[in-house]
Order: C-alpha cells, then sequence, then structure tokens
C-alpha cells in the first residue's frame, strides 16, 4: 500500500475545533499507512507536542515563528528561545518552520517581520535545517529573501500564487507544496501552478485545521482529508494516485530525510 504524507498539519490546532485528536490519529494510523509533519507558530510548545505526539512514531514536527505582531515586536527574545528549544530537541525535528511573509495579514512594520524571517533563514544555515516557508501576497519579497540563502532548502508551503510566481521559487531549488484549496472552485491560478510544477519538486498537506478539501469544505480539516488532496493533485496532474504517492514519499525523503 502506498503512503499519503501531510506535510503540514497544526495537530495542536484540532482540538480547539472540536476535533478528538487522539482518537483521530489512532483511527487514521489503524487503517492507512500517513505521516504527518506537525507544525507549531510560535516557541514553547515544542515539548508538549513532542510528549503527546512523538508516541505515534509517525508524527514529525517542525517548529518556526509565523509572522504575528507579537513574535515580530519580540523577535529577537522568541528566536533566541525558538533556537534554544530546537537545540535541545534536535533529534525530534526534521524543519525550521513556519515562518515568512504574511502581507494579507501585515501591513506594518514589514522591515521587522523580513527581519524576523531572515533571523530564522539564518537560523537554518546554522544548523542545516530545512525551511517551511508561509508566503501570502508576498512572492517578490519572499523570494529576494530566500535568494539571499542559496545554502538553505525548503519548501513554500500552501502554495496560494500562479504558474508565474511559481518559477521564480522553484528557480531557487525550493519544493512547492499544495493544500486542499486546489480543491476549490475558484482555484484556477493555484491549479495551474499545480500542474506546472516539476514531479520531484511536488509536495501535499492539508494545513489542517485550515482549508479543509472539498467534500469536506466549510470543516475543520483533519490529516486524514489530505487524500482528497492526493486525488485533486493527480486529477489536475493527469497522473494516478499510487505514482504520485511514490514521488511525494521520495520528495519527503529527499527534503526531511525521513
Ligand atoms: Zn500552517
Amino acid at each position: 500500500m502506498h503512503t499519503l504524507i501531510d506535510t503540514h498539519a497544526h495537530l495542536s490546532g484540532l482540538e480547539g475545533r472540536g476535533i478528538d485528536t487522539r482518537q483521530t490519529l489512532a483511527d487514521l494510523f489503524s487503517k492507512d499507512n500517513i505521516n504527518i509533519i506537525d507544525i507549531s507558530l510560535e516557541p514553547g510548545d515544542l515539548s508538549t507536542r513532542i510528549h503527546e505526539f512523538s508516541c505515534y512514531n509517525r508524527v514529525h514536527f517542525a517548529s518556526g515563528l509565523w509572522p504575528w505582531s507579537l513574535s515580530i515586536t519580540n523577535r529577537e527574545k522568541m528566536v533566541m528561545e525558538l533556537e534554544k528549544d530546537i537545540i535541545a530537541l534536535r533529534k525530534h525535528i526534521c524543519a525550521l518552520g513556519e515562518f515568512g511573509l504574511d502581507h494579507n495579514r501585515n501591513h506594518e512594520n514589514l522591515e521587522g517581520e523580513r527581519e524576523l524571517m531572515e533571523m530564522q533563514m539564518d537560523m537554518a544555515q546554522k544548523l542545516e535545517l530545512p525551511v517551511i516557508i508561509h508566503s501570502r501576497d508576498a512572492a517578490k519579497e519572499t523570494a529576494e529573501v530566500l535568494a539571499r540563502y542559496p545554502q538553505v532548502r525548503g519548501v513554500v508551503h500552501c502554495f496560494s500564487y500562479g504558474p508565474t510566481e511559481l518559477q521564480s521559487f522553484l528557480r531557487l531549488g525550493y519544493f512547492i507544496s499544495f493544500a486542499g484549496n486546489i480543491t476549490y472552485k475558484n482555484a484556477r491560478n493555484i491549479q495551474e501552478a499545480c500542474k506546472a510544477v516539476p514531479p520531484d519538486k511536488l509536495f501535499l498537506e492539508t494545513d489542517c485545521p485550515y482549508l479543509a478539501p472539498v467534500p469536506h469544505r466549510g470543516k475543520p480539516a483533519h490529516p486524514g482529508m489530505v487524500e482528497e488532496v492526493y486525488k485533486k493533485a493527480a486529477e489536475i496532474r493527469e497522473t494516478d494516485l499510487p505514482t504520485l504517492a511514490e514521488q511525494i514519499e521520495e520528495n519527503v525523503k529527499t527534503l526531511f530525510g525521513f
């Protein structure tokens, strides 16, 4: 049986949305061959997440500082805390992230936001960790920062741009990950980008509890729904699910090493 990999899930966010996380994971792991990368957005929760989820041994961990106004304002202190956590728990960590630029939400202190991203790129370079990048309405600015770190490898997650922006990230050697929104009717631009990604640069994810794929749209998402994302990506790319799954498994091994 092929393995499906949800390369971007926020497991800690499921409980607050009415999902019984333990039950959902137990069900999932008993019948499906699925792997998950659990992502956090703030420092300090890494040991709790590892304590809670590492028993499933199909859950892998990444930590980063999302560009909230709190983390932008307190970037020096919070990046130091994050680094301390990551060094202490290094053997559980497969990537640094998610972090990046969000000009859909942030309209002030963009310099601080960029610095927060650069500080984490510096850390990734120093600790030799791949990065998971969040980028919204800031394709050009994001690519400019990434271009200054040619040794760092990573993925642009929940890709929400079109085929034109796609090229700038591919040129930098980045992997591209698509979430549940590729199943949405109005997502033509994202679907075209999904079609254009070379097979060896593609990842899929849920970004749960957000962006539940059709036919679950509107409900909180969980990692089991990644199958719908695989099905849609296979349809868009005119391939079959086992071929796609095998390729993504290989891509995950290349970038994250598991
Ligand atoms: Zn996320």
